[in-house]
């Protein structure tokens, strides 16, 4: 993908974000994620049913990096399995580390495929993703 359209794909993501506002509806599970090497303070929220994400949502205070990232990883995860979602998750990371990773999977979430060039940003662009992590280490926890 030409870089500039992976950054008219962020900004485009970080103007219009999709998903974005907290319902504090009971049948979503909510998470808290701070980056202190950033402004970024997101809270997400989860419903999944029937081992499947229903819906995500955030909010909070971010940066385009951090923004843009919950804006695709909610287009990302949202309909999918717990499973398929725990494999995108994984490939996303593996992205990040500049480990070997599944391309195809990752839909719109490779535009950060070069975002390891600037290390201070990587915990933007992983925060929201660690959210829905924490979310499903939670759940399986529970169950
Ligand atoms: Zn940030």
């Amino acid at each position: 993908m030409n870089p500039d359209f992976k950054r008219s794909i962020i900004l485009d993501h970080y103007q219009n974000p999709r998903n974005k506002g907290i319902t504090n509806d009971k049948d979503y599970t909510k998470v808290n994620m701070n980056n202190e090497s950033c402004i970024d303070e997101l809270n997400i929220e989860i419903k999944i049913k029937d081992r499947k994400i229903e819906d995500i949502k955030y909010d909070g205070e971010a940066c385009a990096i951090s923004t843009s990232s919950a804006s695709i990883m909610s287009e990302t995860l949202k309909g999918k399995t717990i499973e398929e979602a725990e494999n995108i998750l994984e490939n996303f990371s593996n992205m990040l580390e500049e480990k070997p990773y599944d391309k195809e999977i990752l839909e719109e979430a490779i535009v950060y495929d070069d975002i390891h060039n600037q290390p201070n940003r990587k915990k933007c662009a992983l925060l929201s993703w660690w959210g829905v992590e924490k979310v499903l280490n939670e759940i399986k926890t529970k169950s």
